[in-house]
């Protein structure tokens, strides 16, 4: 429909939403109207607390100043995730978000790192190689200086999904968002195209746009409930259709890094937050109820429960189309990927950067609407294989779950980067891919999986002076961590929130 979009209406006020809001309204407020309508008694799913580091290309796109976004959002800092029982019970690595070691003559660290090993034997060591790895378990965490082609720390955020929803609020009121209050009861659509031409609420409001961004959540209330556009279900390949979430109260030092332990039919969460710890257990529900996942939950936690645990119930898959006519969906109402590796917000981010970036100024224009599809689905099918080489890369087979997903199929794509990798030590992941090699090989080298060659190249290094460049290289990465100060003690210099300041007093 070649029709100028003048207006444009958000739908829910989840941090879908309100990261749409302000997104969109800090690159084209001044062009036109932006409105968001959500309803207070629907309320938002209010979990979604661990990011990646591509959260700080969106907080500086929004101008956001760091401090005064950690302080507000009770933020902590994230170095990457502890996967705590996957390979096998007993057994844990981390996947941190910086590169193992550097570049030897152009070639990855890691055929140069198994060479060794399997030279000296002794401890697996992969990690100690990387310095967010090394910084996460010491507990430090600081704002490095760049030093030379020394390595610097890459990082996201843990914070309060509810405070973050908050935040994003008053930025985009700020620059001219309007919100409104109200459940949306029904659609209207055009006669002739079906394009969304109005929602209307309880009370009998129409908001009328020329484009509308669904944020409404599971239901998908315009790209489902009103567009029919059918939903790509994933379940035979990622099973989890069930979360039991709770907060408690903090008891430890606040860890830079989420925590994602393998439990009997999924896994749980942890993420600490400046003033309390966030707890789910992700699991199916073919293999425990939800009584004794809610039980298994309680058990494991580390301090008081704050709330009752909240159920939520989800298929894994996405949309078949996320924008068709004149409604683009963002956040869960585009599709479910469980939170494994925290990209959920991500993916609301990308949206968000490829929606402005095909902006169309004349109108909606079919070309534009089919590469947004495409794009977005290419990081649902690429994180959907990532995520599921957690699952089918691992010795587990000690529950009646871990036995199905042992025998459970994989999409061939999966299929031929294991292979490739399983044979040559080689990872084939670049951009636009989310999650590159130094991501598939701290998960497959982690869940034990390793090559049976590494790249020729190898052989021209002489053993006794890679010896000596990894243990260099090891002892800088331990010496650069050294300089850090401890995680909580920068948060309280740098950002505390009011709680992390009360506990100081
Ligand atoms: C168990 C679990 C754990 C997660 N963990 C992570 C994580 O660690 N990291 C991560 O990145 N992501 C995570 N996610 C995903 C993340 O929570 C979501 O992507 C994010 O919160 C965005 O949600 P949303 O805004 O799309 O939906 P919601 O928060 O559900 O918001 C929907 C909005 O729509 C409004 N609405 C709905 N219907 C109507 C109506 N009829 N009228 C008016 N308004 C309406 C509601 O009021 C609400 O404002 C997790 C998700 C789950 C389920």
């Amino acid at each position: 429909m070649q029709q100028t979009i003048r207006k444009i209406v958000i739908v829910g006020g989840g941090s879908a939403g309100w990261m749409a809001a302000a997104g969109l309204s800090k690159a084209l407020g001044d062009t036109l109207e932006i409105d968001l309508i959500e309803s207070e008694e629907i309320g938002i799913v209010g979990v979604g607390e661990a990011t990646i580091p591509p959260i700080l290309k969106f907080n500086d796109f929004l101008g956001i100043d760091e401090a005064t976004f950690v302080r507000e959002t009770h933020a902590t800092y994230k170095l990457g995730i502890e996967f705590v029982d996957w390979r096998a019970r007993g057994h844990s690595y981390f996947h941190p978000f910086g590169h193992s070691g550097r570049e030897i003559e152009s070639f990855p660290f890691h055929h140069y790192w198994l060479a060794d090993w399997w030279r000296r034997g002794g401890d697996y060591d992969y990690t100690q190689y990387n310095l967010e790895t090394v910084a996460a378990y010491k507990g430090r965490f600081g704002h490095l200086m760049s030093e030379g082609d020394k390595p610097n720390l890459n990082y996201a955020f843990q914070f309060d999904a509810v405070l973050y929803a908050k935040f994003l609020r008053n930025y985009s009121a700020e620059r001219g968002v309007i919100r409104h209050e109200g459940r949306i009861v029904s659609v209207e659509q055009h006669p002739e195209t079906g394009f969304v031409t109005a929602v209307v609420t309880a009370d009998g409001r129409r908001l009328e746009g020329d484009l509308f961004i669904d944020c409404s959540g599971f239901r998908g209330l315009l790209i489902e409930g009103a567009l029919n556009c059918g939903y790509e279900d994933w379940s035979r390949w990622l099973p989890m259709n069930s979360a039991v979430a709770v907060p408690c109260e903090r008891v430890a030092d606040i860890t830079p890094y989420t925590r994602a332990t393998a439990r009997e039919a999924g896994w749980t969460w942890r993420i600490p937050l400046q003033h309390r710890t966030g707890n789910g257990y992700v699991f199916s529900d073919q293999f425990i109820s939800v009584e004794d996942a809610r039980a298994r939950l309680l058990g494991c936690l580390d301090g008081a429960p704050l709330a009752d645990p909240r159920l939520l119930k989800f298929v894994t898959g996405h949309r078949k189309r996320v924008w068709d006519k004149n409604v683009v969906a963002l956040g869960l109402a585009s599709g479910f990927l469980e939170p494994l590796e925290s990209t959920a917000l991500h993916l609301v981010q990308s949206g968000i950067t490829r929606l402005l970036a095909l902006f169309p100024r004349t109108g909606i224009v079919p070309s534009v609407v089919a590469q947004y599809n495409k794009e977005v689905l290419f990081d649902y099918n690429n994180i959907k294989d990532f995520l599921i080489a957690h699952y089918k890369v691992s010795d587990r087979d000690d529950t009646p779950f871990w036995q199905w997903v042992q025998a459970m199929d994989m999409p061939d794509s999966l299929k031929e980067r294991l292979e490739m990798f399983r044979e040559t030590a080689i990872v084939v992941a670049r951009d636009p891919e989310l999650f590159r090699e130094t991501s598939w090989l701290a998960v497959l080298m982690g869940q034990g999986l390793l090559p049976k060659a590494v790249h020729p190249a190898v052989d021209s290094v002489d053993p006794t002076d890679l010896r000596l460049h990894m243990s260099r290289w090891r002892k800088m990465v331990e010496s650069r961590a050294d300089t850090l100060p401890a995680h909580e003690d920068y948060l309280r210099r740098f950002a505390p929130s009011p709680e992390l300041r009360r506990r100081e007093a």
